[in-house]
C-alpha cells in the first residue's frame, strides 16, 4: 500500500492500541492518533489515555472501541445516568459541562476557519460566548419510549441500544421531565392489568409500540400518546383512570400506526380524554446589559419592574409570551430553556424597529415567526410541511397577531417565485431574511435568491455548522460581512450545538 507507513500497513482490525486523546469529533467521539492515524473513539474524552480496539480500518483513518482507561482525563466527571454508554443518546455525559460548552464552541469556531475560510482574527472578533444553561438537566419537554417485552414476557420500555432495536430498560432519564417516571408505570400497570401486548417488530403482532410524552414547561401540561398497531384500545378507561392520577394531565391520545416503520407515529391520532393539545408559551428575554435594557426600555417605553426573571448567563425576561398549541404531531423545540434565549437572540440580531418586511424561511410551526411579527411590518414565513404551516396559522390566530402570512412549499422555490412576482408587482422588499434550514443547510437557489433580494440583514439560525459555514462563505462572498455570531447549547449532553449569526449587508 503505497502512501502508508510500515506500521500502519501492520495494524490490523481487532488490534489493542494505545491512544492519547486530544480531539474530539463531530458527534462527540474521542479522536486519537496512532502512528499519525487518527482513530475515531466513541466514550472517550479529550485529556484521556485509553486503549482501544480497532474495529474500523480506512485508508487514512480508523475507529476503536473503548477497551481500557489508563489515564481518565481531568475534566471527566461522574456521570449521572449509568446507562449512558449503552443508550449513546448523551455522547458527552461524562465531561464537565464547562467543558462540554468550550468544545461546542470550538467546534463552531474550527468550522467557520476550516469550512467557511473565514480568518480567526474575524470569527474570535465577532464570536460571543456560548450560552449554555444554569440547570443542563430534564431539558427536554418531548420524550419518545419504544415499548417491548423482555425474555419472561414482562413489559419493558426504555431506549433503544445505539444502532439498534434493542430495548434498555430505562425508568427514568435525567435529561427528561421527572414527569415521564409516573407515566411509564401508569402505562406498564395498564398493560399489565388488562394483558395489552407490546408491539413485536420481527412478526408485526401485539399492539402498544410507542409511548410519546410531552410537558409544557410553562404550563406543566402533559400530553400522553399510545402509538399503537392498530385503531383502538382495550379497557381505555382504565388508562384514563391511571394518568388521570398525575397532576397536570390534560391530553390523552392514540396514534394508530401499523406500518412496518421506523417513523413513530402514524398519521391518524383520536383524542381519547381531553384536549387534542397542550399549551405552552415562550418569552421573550434581552440581555442584562445596560445598553441592551435602556435600548428596549426607550424602544418600548415600559419601566421593567424588578421581580423580571433572569439567568444567570445575564438572560432577562422583558416580554408577554406567546402561546403555542402543541399536538403529538407538531415541530417544536425540544429545549424550552433555550429556545427562549435562542429566538430572543434572533430578534435582537433582526434588529426591528416595527416597519420591517421580514421573511422566516423554515418557519416550522412559526415560532420564531410571531416573535418577529411583534416587532415588525410584516413577516411572511415558508415552511415545507403543510400540518406545521396550519399550526402557525392557528397560533398567530391564538396570539391575535394578523401581520404573518405562512406559505407551504420548499424556500427554494417559493422564494424564487416570490422574488420574480415581486419584481413585476413591487412587492415588499424585504429589510430581514431569517433562515433556520435542516441540517443540511440552505438550498443553493435560496441562497441566489437572497442574494438578489439584497435584504439589510440574514439571521442564521444553524444546527449544524459545517454547513453553516459553507453557506456563510457563499452569502460574504455575495456581499455580506457577519456581524455577531454565538452558539447555543440547545442540546445539553450531546454533540450538537446550534448557532446563530448576524449577516449585514456590505
Ligand atoms: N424555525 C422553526 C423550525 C426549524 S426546523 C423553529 O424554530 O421551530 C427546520 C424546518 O425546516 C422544519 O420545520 C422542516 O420541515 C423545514 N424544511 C425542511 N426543508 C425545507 C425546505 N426545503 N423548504 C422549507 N422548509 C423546509
Amino acid at each position: 500500500m503505497p502512501g502508508l507507513g510500515v506500521e500502519q500497513q501492520r495494524m490490523k482490525k481487532n488490534d489493542i492500541i494505545e491512544l492519547t486523546i486530544t480531539d474530539m469529533g463531530i458527534n462527540g467521539e474521542g479522536i486519537g492518533k496512532y502512528n499519525g492515524m487518527p482513530f475515531f473513539v466513541k466514550d472517550a474524552l479529550i485529556g484521556d489515555v485509553i486503549m482501544a480496539r480497532i474495529t474500523k480500518l480506512k485508508k487514512s483513518y480508523g475507529y476503536g472501541r473503548l477497551e481500557e482507561l489508563l489515564t481518565p482525563s481531568k475534566d471527566r466527571v461522574l456521570p449521572c445516568c449509568e446507562l449512558h454508554r449503552r443508550c449513546g443518546g448523551c455522547q458527552l455525559l461524562a465531561l464537565s459541562y464547562e467543558k462540554q460548552l468550550e468544545y461546542k464552541q470550538q467546534k463552531v469556531r474550527n468550522n467557520l476557519i476550516h469550512i467557511g475560510g473565514f480568518s480567526e482574527a474575524e470569527i474570535d472578533e465577532k464570536t460571543e460566548p456560548i450560552v449554555g444553561m444554569d440547570s443542563p438537566y430534564r431539558y427536554r419537554n418531548k420524550a419518545q419510549f419504544p415499548v417491548g417485552e423482555d425474555k419472561n414476557g414482562e413489559i419493558v420500555t426504555g431506549f433503544y441500544a445505539a444502532r439498534t432495536h434493542n430495548i434498555i430498560p430505562v425508568e427514568d432519564c435525567p435529561l427528561g421531565v421527572a414527569e415521564n417516571k409516573a407515566v411509564l408505570s401508569a402505562v406498564k400497570a395498564y398493560m399489565k392489568a388488562n394483558r395489552i401486548p407490546a408491539y413485536d417488530e420481527v412478526t408485526g403482532t401485539g399492539l402498544v409500540r410507542h409511548i410519546l410524552i410531552r410537558y409544557g414547561f410553562t404550563t406543566n401540561e402533559i400530553m400522553v400518546c399510545l402509538v399503537l398497531n392498530g385503531s383502538m384500545l382495550p379497557e381505555a378507561d382504565d388508562l384514563i383512570t391511571r394518568l388521570c392520577r398525575i397532576e397536570g394531565m390534560t391530553s390523552i391520545c392514540i396514534n394508530c400506526n401499523i406500518k412496518n416503520t421506523n417513523v413513530i407515529l402514524g398519521e391518524k391520532t383520536i383524542t381519547i380524554w381531553g384536549q387534542p393539545f397542550i399549551t405552552d408559551y415562550i418569552h421573550l428575554w434581552r440581555r442584562d446589559e445596560d445598553h441592551c435594557l435602556e435600548e428596549h426600555r426607550r424602544a418600548e417605553s415600559v419601566e421593567l419592574s424588578n421581580e423580571y426573571r433572569k439567568t444567570a448567563d445575564g438572560f432577562v425576561q422583558v416580554d408577554n409570551a406567546i402561546a403555542y398549541h402543541i399536538s403529538p404531531q407538531s415541530f417544536y423545540q425540544v429545549n424550552p430553556v433555550q429556545t427562549e434565549k435562542l429566538y430572543s437572540l434572533a430578534l435582537e440580531y433582526a434588529g426591528l424597529t416595527g416597519k420591517e418586511t421580514v421573511w422566516d424561511l423554515y418557519c416550522g410551526i412559526g415560532t420564531i415567526s410571531l416573535f418577529l411579527a411583534k416587532k415588525a411590518g410584516k413577516v411572511y414565513g415558508v415552511e415545507i410541511v403543510s400540518q406545521a404551516v396550519e399550526d402557525a396559522k392557528s397560533n398567530a390566530r391564538l396570539n391575535h397577531i394578523e401581520n404573518a402570512e405562512f406559505f407551504t412549499g420548499k424556500a427554494e422555490e417559493l422564494l424564487p417565485a416570490f422574488y420574480a412576482k415581486g419584481q413585476q408587482e413591487d412587492m415588499l422588499h424585504p429589510d430581514v431574511i431569517v433562515v433556520d434550514p435542516p441540517r443540511k443547510g440552505c438550498d443553493q437557489a435560496c441562497l441566489d435568491t437572497m442574494l438578489a433580494m439584497q435584504p439589510e440583514r440574514i439571521v442564521y439560525v444553524s444546527c449544524d455548522s459545517a454547513t453553516l459555514a459553507r453557506d456563510l462563505r457563499f452569502l460574504c462572498d455575495g456581499g455580506y460581512e457577519i456581524g455577531r455570531l454565538r452558539a447555543v447549547d440547545q442540546f445539553c449532553h450531546t454533540g450538537h450545538v446550534e448557532s446563530i449569526v448576524k449577516l449585514v449587508r456590505k
